[in-house]
Formats: C-alpha cells, structure tokens, sequence
C-alpha cells in the first residue's frame, strides 16, 4: 500500500495544542492522528487509525491464539441487566444513561459484563459447553470526572474486553492463567516496559486481579515493588506499620490473659472474669466484638493486634484465633472510639463484601494475602472476605472514605521480600477472577455432569486499545516527534523525495511501487511545492521507523536510510534499497 502525501488527508502542526500537557497528546495531536470531537472524545484520523488498527491486530491475535472467540455487542444497552446486578447505581456519574423516545431507560456500555453472561445464559445450558472464553473490541463510555492526555483516558474509548465461563474454580484458574500468558505476548509485542501488579477489584467484584501497567513518569497509577519480586499498585497494597499496633499503648486499656485458646465466648468469659465494666453490666458478646482488641501472640514472639469489630460486624474468626494463636492477651476497653485510636487501626475488619460498602460504611480494601486466597480468610461470614492491617488515617477514616494508601519508598513488602520502591505508571490492562457474582445475579447456571444446576463462574480482561496508543506515543518520542515500533507504525517506510528533478520523483515513485509489491507500505512524500526542510520536519513528526530520502544522492547512484530512531543515516547503492528495506 501506497499512502501519498500530496493527497493523504493529513494536517501536521507546529504548534502544540492549548490543552494538551503531556508529550503523547501533543504529538498526535500534532502529527495529525487524532482531533478533539469534545473533552476526552476524539476523532481517528487516517494515519492514527492505521495505529490503532495495528494494536487491535496484535490483541486480536493473541486472543485468538488462546482460543477466545470474538463477538460484537450493541454499545447502546438496555437498562434491565445493570439493575440486575445493581451497576445502574452503582456506577454512578461514570454511566452514560439515556432514555429513548418511549421513555424507556437505557445506557452506554462502560464494560459488558451483564452482556456476555446474558447471551451466555441464553445459548449455552451444559458444562459440555465450558470452557468458554469470548471478547469484543469495541466502543466503551465512560463519562470520566477528568478525561485527560488526549485519548489516555478518553469517556469513549476502545476496550478489548473478554470473559471466560468456566464449571468450577479450577477452570476459572486456567481461563485467567491463559489470558495472563496471552497479555504477556500482547504487551511485549506492543513493546512497553510494563510490570504486572495486584490489584484491587473495585467495581467488579470478585477476587484475584491483577494490572499490566505501562512504566510512565506521567502515569495515574502508582506502584511499589520489591527486590524480591512482590508488585502491587497502592490502591491493593496495605503495609503493616509496626509503630502504630503497640497495643500497650491503647489509653485506657488493661490487659487480660486468656490462657487458653480464645474463642468469642472465652473471650466474654475472661473479660468479665477481669475487666469490669465501668457501668456496672457483664460483657456481653455484642460488646466484646464491638470494644476488644486481642493482641495476638505468634510462636515467633511477634505481636498482632486484631482490632475485633467495627460496630455492627461481627469480625472475629474464631477458627482462625484457635489455629494461630497461643497465647493471646486481650486488651479490653469500653466504648472503643475506634477514630480515636490509631493503635486500633491495625485491625480485623469485615465481614462485607468486597468493593460494597459493609454496615458501617467502611469500604474495603483488598490485601494481597487475601487476593491469593491464603489461610487469612477462613469463611466467617457468608460473603468469606476480611481485611487485614487496615491503617486508620492512612486507609481510611472515620467517615468511611478510602483514601488511598501512602506508601512510602523504603516500606516493607507485606510478603517480607524487601523493601518498596515506588513509581508510576499506566493502567493498560486489567484481569480479574470475578467468580459467581455476575452469573448468580443474572442466573447463570448449567447443568454439571451428575445433572445438578451449578453457577457458573466467570473471569473479566480488559485492555486499553486506544489507551495502548497514547501509552505507546508516551513510551516512544523524543524532541522531534513519535518514534513507532516497527508493528504498530502507520507505514513501514516513509519514503521522501526531495528537489524539483523530475527523476526524483521518477524514482522515488518506482521504489515505491516495488516496495508495495513486496508486501511494505509506504508514506510517500510525493509534494512537489514542499520544502526539504519541511518534509523532513514532517518526517520526524510522524515517526514512522525507516526515512528513506531519494535526492541528492541519486546522481551518485545512492539514497539514504535513516533510522527514526537512533537518528543513524547511510547512504544504499539504489540496486541494494528494497532488499535493505524488505
Ligand atoms: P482506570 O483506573 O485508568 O480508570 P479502570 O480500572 O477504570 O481504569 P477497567 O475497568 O479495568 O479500567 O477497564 C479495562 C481497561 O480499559 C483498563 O485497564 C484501561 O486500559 C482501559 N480504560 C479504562 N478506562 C479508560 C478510559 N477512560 N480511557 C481509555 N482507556 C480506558
Ligand atoms: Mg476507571
Ligand atoms: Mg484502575
Ligand atoms: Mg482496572
């Protein structure tokens, strides 16, 4: 393929746009891939849609390769499913929601998980039909708070999203595993530096996630890793901090030995045997979830306070005090103000579920123990999810709010690998196990191979295509302009003629043409009434890998090569050009 510059509907600029801040929005901006249509909505010009049609290749392969099917769903959904699964709500001022002309509601998918368990539900019925993976590439709405760089985080924007339905949890870890592997091909293909952290599941629910974030000083996300190879972005991560669960220092606390195993009744038992109550009255089990802190006493000698209970949860895991703890001191006081007391902050807290809001309005963070579904939660309560070493102050406060967590460089990794260092980066791809939450709520369920009806459980992948190419330009530029990977440029060559000889041109058309039969496209600068300085400028815009100049040289039987990137130039006998370039 042949793109002529003469006629090529392409505007560069030399100006950087006003609203533009970082060097990605700029430059594709400027280079004439994309055009703002309104804030974080944006038009692919021809060059940016060759770019993004490349990525989509690339992720539409992997996918492939992994046996995922692709499908199409509308972006204009109705209303029914997300109240199903109560993400009309939920979503908030994110959502897109319009109503059509009879009244009825409806919205702009901001990702499809009703969808596919829906048309899932409908055709299939069997576990001899799972496992099954199937994706879309398509137009997602999300009505951001801060659209921002240009299409990086854009309120339309292209998600690759796919889910898997599998029979039971082992197959739920396949699915996830094969996509894990196949966004490790999609990012290394897409040549970002990246790493892979845990994440927290927010919205979606669910339990194991993990992010594939591109390193980038400008990025949204911060990160910490260890030397010893734990990854986690803040918003997953809780560091304990040893300062702040000395229990000794609880005001108005005594300490109260429980010498045996502590159970909640042991627990009431000890303290009404020891801790009085000011006001005269027993302990109650009621009171000693909601006012007792247990310092927890491992075999290492190290101590773990367990603050036991916000009010109105009942947080204690009695299996687990019974199978971990010898012995254990109980710190008793009345009335714990929890927001009074920081010491308390290192605490138990559940039960709820994870990503809603539990009775006491605090929602939770994921720790990555957790994540793993380690020994830490052991199923005190049906949803089966607690939190531990929550920081008050840091994780969240008395009103409920999360904040986010403030991790600083030099931290220990929760998993002892060393310490945290942090940094930015870019969220470019997000796989979750979401587990039985969308098919259970939408009524998802098969029949196993005794005949019973079983729930499904699904997984959810996501991956940014336009964010990919934000991200790319954001990786890959210097002073001058873009510098594509060779797989996602818009050409492979970037053919230009210079001078006002006419067997330039006649030259330069010839390669071309030779070029294209051999497979390549080719952006050729074919403007006659344009500068060398100009088109060399433009060139160096629009990044694509190889400038090939056909000029001066010519009479000398040469034409040069430059590499867009390392700024290298040689001069290729003209018999030698196309096998150099091919
Ligand atoms: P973010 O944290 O950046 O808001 P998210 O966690 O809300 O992203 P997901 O719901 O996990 O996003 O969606 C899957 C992928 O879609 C993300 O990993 C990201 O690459 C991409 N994405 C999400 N929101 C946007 C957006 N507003 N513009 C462009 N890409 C987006
Ligand atoms: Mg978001
Ligand atoms: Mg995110
Ligand atoms: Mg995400």
């Amino acid at each position: 393929m042949i793109l002529r510059m003469s006629s090529l509907f392409l505007r560069t600029l030399r100006e950087d746009p006003a609203d533009a801040e970082v060097p990605s929005h700029k430059l594709l901006v400027r280079a004439g891939y994309i055009r703002r249509t309104a804030p974080g909505i944006y038009t692919w010009l021809p060059l940016g849609l060759r770019v993004l049609r490349n990525v989509e290749k690339i992720v539409r392969e992997e996918m492939d390769a992994i046996g995922a099917q692709e499908l199409v769903f509308p972006a204009l959904l109705p209303r029914e499913p997300y109240e199903a699964t109560n993400r009309w709500t939920e979503y908030g001022p994110n959502l897109f929601r319009l109503k059509d002309r009879k009244g009825a509601d409806m919205l702009l998918g901001p990702t499809h998980e009703e969808m596919f368990t829906l048309v899932v539900k409908d055709l299939y019925s069997s576990y001899k039909d799972l496992p099954l993976s199937i994706y879309q590439i398509q137009n997602k709405y999300r009505d951001e708070a801060r659209p921002r760089a240009g299409v990086l985080r854009g309120r339309e924007f292209v998600m690759k999203d796919s889910y898997s339905f599998d029979i039971d949890d082992a197959g739920l870890e396949n699915s996830y595993e094969l996509h894990r592997k196949a966004y490790i091909r999609i990012f290394d293909r897409l040549g970002f530096d990246y790493v892979i952290v845990k994440a927290m599941s927010g919205a979606m629910g669910g339990s194991r996630s993990e992010e594939f974030l591109a390193i980038a000083k400008n990025g949204e996300d911060t990160f910490v890793r260890s030397p010893g190879g734990y990854a986690a972005n803040v918003e997953a991560v809780v560091v304990p901090q040893a300062e702040q669960v000395d229990a000794a220092a609880v005001p108005a606390a005594e300490v109260v030995d429980t010498p045996d195993t502590p159970t909640i009744d042991t627990l009431v038992d000890a303290l009404n045997a020891k801790h009085a109550r000011t006001d005269g009255r027993e302990w109650t089990a009621a009171d000693t979830l909601k006012n007792v802190l247990v310092t927890l006493v491992h075999p290492d000698g190290s101590r773990e306070p367990l603050a036991i209970g916000i009010p109105g949860d009942r947080a204690i895991d009695e299996k687990r005090l019974g199978a971990q703890v010898e012995p254990a001191e109980v710190v008793a006081f009345e009335d714990a103000d929890f927001a009074k007391h920081p010491t308390l902050a290192k605490g138990y807290i559940g039960p709820g579920v994870l990503g809603k809001e539990n009775t006491s309005g605090i929602r939770y963070l994921l720790d990555p123990r957790i994540a793993e579904g380690s020994a830490w939660v052991t199923g005190a309560d049906k949803s089966g999810f607690h939190v531990v070493d929550l920081v008050y102050g840091r994780d969240f406060t008395a009103d409920g709010t999360i904040q986010a967590a403030e991790v600083r460089d030099g931290d220990p990794a929760p998993d002892g690998s060393g310490a945290l260092a942090t940094a930015r980066g870019i969220e470019m791809g997000h796989i979750f196990q979401l587990g039985r939450k969308y098919a259970e709520a939408l009524d998802l369920k098969v029949l196993d191979q005794n005949g019973k009806l079983v729930t499904v459980t699904m997984g959810s992948y996501g991956v940014g295509v336009t964010r990919a190419v934000a991200a790319i330009a954001e990786g890959n530029h210097d002073e001058l302009g873009l510098i594509w990977p060779r797989e996602i440029a818009p050409a492979d060559v970037h053919l230009v003629a210079t001078g006002k000889d006419a067997a330039v041109f006649e030259k330069a058309a010839e390669l071309a043409g030779e070029l294209e039969s051999r497979g390549l496209t080719v952006l050729y600068d074919d403007r006659e009434k344009v500068s060398p300085g100009v088109k060399f400028k433009d060139a160096e815009l629009l990044g694509v890998p190889t400038i090939a100049i056909v000029g001066k040289g010519l009479a000398e039987g040469t034409i040069e090569l430059k590499d867009r990137r390392t700024g290298t130039r040689e001069d290729v006998p003209v018999a030698d050009i196309v096998d150099q370039l091919v």
